[in-house]
């Protein structure tokens, strides 16, 4: 037990993190290269702002909240996503005063009480962006294409675009309807979760992934769009055409959260079945009310890291090299540790990675050190050497030994290794 990870959550050890961190830069500068910035919020919040946003009838909120009380009696919930927190944020530090629209990214931990397998756990992370205060479908369009960009870095191609538009409160109301008198007989061959869902939201049965045959044949909602969502639509359609970028009408694809309006979208690998969704998003132009702020339009995307990283791991040659030591100073006794710790300062400080035997290793065991940890070189340090103020330098990669002077081995380790 003390020594077991909680269900559900994961180390992300060295070797992994190095990973992480390229994917996390990636998305860093795909989002600054369009105009947008970071927002950290908390990673717990009231629990009423979950509530309310995301909505009592979904699944989150139903079942899967990390909710509890904390010493001062307050009901605190771990963030089950990051929009909730985004809009909370843009009302309290009055990001409606300034011009608009605000465009935001973030990148952290989620958590939901799932049952976790592969590429789901009860710990995740996502990135995202949300765009505050526009409503044209331009900003729909740059939101995807962000998204695409951000793909397109990490070298992943055949991804699909879904698309598809939910209305607004208006149309959905009659639509709603509609759906219910198509689905109210069929209740007694429905899985129990649809069922249950019925009552609560009927759109969420076209998401099912048990009775997706029913959902197939229902009534689609974007055949009884007002002219208004309709126009939305269209015009998206003809800005991502414009773009380049292909997209498939989904009229199934409804998102799991109550907030959503309009524009709902799914970036999907086709290859890999129901775990197959990067990144969902979609324009919540109801939120910001929601939370007693002025009619604002909003959009925004979230996708999970781990499970993009499941997908790049399938071709490491997509991942970045793993990180290396530059150079491994092996000492030939421990009265060199004193010129062995101002000579690592000196390359630390020239910007090469650098590391020594704390351990009083034997020069085989201090080679063996050097070669797990992949050093690029050694420097061998002893009495004759540095008598002659030189260091036996071996290159690990090429194989071979030259004698370098200690007063030139930045310069020389930062030539020989084509350091940046
Ligand atoms: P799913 O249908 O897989 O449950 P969702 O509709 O709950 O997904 P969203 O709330 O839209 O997912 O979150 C966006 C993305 O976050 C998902 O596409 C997925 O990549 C990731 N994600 C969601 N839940 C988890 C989880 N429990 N573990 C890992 N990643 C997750
Ligand atoms: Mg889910």
């Amino acid at each position: 037990m003390l020594t077991n990870l909680p269900r559900g959550t994961n180390d992300i050890l060295p070797g992994e993190t190095e990973r992480w961190q390229w994917v996390e830069e990636q998305f860093r500068v795909a989002c600054r290269l369009y105009g947008y910035r970071e927002i950290r919020t908390p990673v717990f919040e009231h629990t009423e702002l979950f509530q309310r946003t995301v909505g009592e009838s979904t699944d989150i909120v139903q079942k899967e909240m990390y909710t509890f009380t904390d010493r001062g009696g307050k009901s605190l919930t771990l963030r089950p996503e990051g929009t909730a927190g985004a809009a909370r944020a843009y009302l309290e530090h009055s990001f409606y005063a300034e011009p608009q629209p605000v465009k935001l990214f973030y990148l952290g931990p989620m958590f939901r009480f799932e049952r976790p397998q592969s590429g789901r756990y009860r710990q995740f992370h996502q990135y995202g962006v949300e765009v505050f205060g526009a409503a044209d479908p331009a900003v729909d369009a740059e939101v995807i294409a962000l998204a695409r960009h951000f793909f397109q870095r990490l070298g992943l191609q055949g991804l699909q675009v879904h698309l598809n538009s939910i209305g607004c409160p208006t149309c959905r109301a009659e639509y709603r309807q509609l759906l219910a008198g198509y689905y109210q007989p069929l209740l007694p061959q429905l899985c129990e979760d649809c069922r249950g869902r019925f009552d609560r939201n009927v759109l969420r049965l076209l998401d099912c992934k048990v009775d997706v045959e029913y959902a197939r044949t229902a009534p689609k909602l974007t055949d009884h769009l007002c002219a208004d969502c309709q126009k939305h639509l269209e015009t998206l359609g003809g800005y991502l055409r414009e773009l380049g970028i292909a997209y498939e009408l989904n009229p199934q694809l409804v998102r799991g959260l109550d907030y959503y309006t309009r524009t709902v979208f799914e970036i999907i690998d086709p290859t890999l079945g129901t775990q197959g969704t990067l990144i969902g998003g979609g324009r919540y132009d109801g939120l910001v009310e929601e939370l007693g702020g002025k009619p604002t339009p909003g959009i925004g995307f979230a996708g999970g890291l781990e499970r993009l990283l499941l997908i790049l791991e399938k071709d490491p040659q997509r991942l970045p090299p793993a990180t290396r030591l530059d150079v491994f100073l092996a000492l030939l006794g421990s009265k060199f540790v004193p010129e062995g710790l101002r000579l690592l300062g000196r390359l630390r400080q020239a910007g090469l990675s650098a590391d020594m035997d704390f351990l009083g290793r034997s020069l085989k065991g201090q080679l063996r050190y050097a070669s797990k940890n992949q050093a690029r070189f050694v420097a061998l340090l002893g009495e004759e050497e540095l008598s002659r103020g030189v260091v036996a330098l071996k290159d690990m990669e090429q194989g071979g030994q030259v004698e370098v002077s200690i007063e030139r081995l930045e310069k020389t380790l930062l030539e020989r290794s084509n350091h940046r």
